[in-house]
């Protein structure tokens, strides 16, 4: 067991530290040429409108096709990087993608309304952070409304002040902000308020026992309606079933997402998705965007 904390690296382990430091290593040269060699890609889901069942928007999701190993999905590797410090590199390269490939699209004559990337906290932390998405914006020409910028509860409350500068920052050039997995952390909402924030997106935890949890239930309720009195969206995440998707509809939850639509796809098959949804087909002359 091995664990790397913040900038000074400093090492705690248990049993055999060389190992752990070495596979430390490993993961760490190997995510290095993981992004040389293309090894990550993204995938897409779809966020759907709980009334008209229409898609709304995409989330990016980084998988990496490890050349030995094969997929390593990003809950394993995403906190290894975070503890590693290179979570800005891969952060980088998806917001990259995602806006070229958006991009791309919007040439073809369709792209979801807009597309989100999730952002680590050490990235959206740093002081340059708004500068650095608007030269990813340019350098692909993407009209900023087309990008969603998705940050953990978590990873906002520990740096406050900075974030909520870099969020008003971002805000001001147009991009649409969304706190992940709300509710895990322990933010009440009136402190939240003071993050200029578009979005909640409730996390999975409560939204799969909603059903059959009563606390859960009445947790969701009471997020959705604070959610509404302050004006922002919310999003139910994870959502599985029929069951979930009625009481989020009779609770008048915004959006949702989850494998009852659809688990996240890779570019082809999130393309023929948005290609059927006509209602979200834009204009087909690319000079518009
Ligand atoms: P997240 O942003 O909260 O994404 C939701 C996760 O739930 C995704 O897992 C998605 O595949 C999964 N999911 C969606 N619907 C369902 C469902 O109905 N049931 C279940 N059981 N799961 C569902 P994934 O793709 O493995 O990503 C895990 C986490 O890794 C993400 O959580 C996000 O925090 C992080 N992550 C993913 N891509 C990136 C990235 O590019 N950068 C950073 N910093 N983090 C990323
Ligand atoms: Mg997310
Ligand atoms: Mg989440
Ligand atoms: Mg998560």
């Amino acid at each position: 067991y091995c664990k790397v904390r913040g900038r000074d690296h400093v090492l705690l382990y248990s049993d055999d530290m060389n190992q752990s430091y070495n596979h430390l290593l490993s993961l760490e040269s190997s995510l290095r040429k993981a992004i040389l060699n293309n090894e990550l890609t993204l995938h897409y889901q779809p966020k759907v409108d709980v009334r008209t069942g229409g898609i709304n928007g995409i989330e990016a999701l980084v998988r990496w096709n490890h050349a030995e190993n094969g997929w390593i999905s990003p809950g394993e590797f995403i906190p290894l990087a975070e503890e590693a410090g290179m979570i800005s590199q891969i952060d980088e390269w998806v917001m990259g993608e995602a806006c070229r490939q958006t991009k791309e699209w919007l040439k073809q004559g369709f792209a979801a309304e807009r597309v989100a990337v999730n952002v680590s906290a050490t990235e959206i932390q740093q002081e340059n952070y708004s500068n650095k998405v608007k030269k990813v914006l340019e350098q692909n020409k993407l009209p900023s409304s087309y990008l969603e910028i998705e940050v953990t509860e978590n990873s906002v409350m520990q740096n406050s002040t900075e974030c909520i500068r870099t969020m008003q920052e971002l805000k001001s050039m147009g991009v649409t902000l969304s706190i992940d997995d709300f509710g895990t952390g322990y933010s009440s909402l009136s402190y939240l308020r003071q993050f200029p924030i578009h979005n909640l997106k409730i996390d999975q935890t409560f939204i799969k026992s909603v059903k059959t949890g009563p606390s859960d239930a009445e947790i969701v309720k009471a997020i959705i309606q604070m959610a509404d009195a302050f004006k922002l969206g919310v999003v139910a995440e994870g959502v599985e079933c029929e069951n979930v998707l009625a009481f989020l509809r009779e609770n008048q939850c915004e959006s949702y997402q989850g494998y009852y639509f659809s688990k996240p796809l890779p570019p082809n098959e999130i393309k023929e998705f948005l290609s059927k949804s006509t209602k979200y087909r834009h204009n087909k002359n690319p000079n518009l965007h």
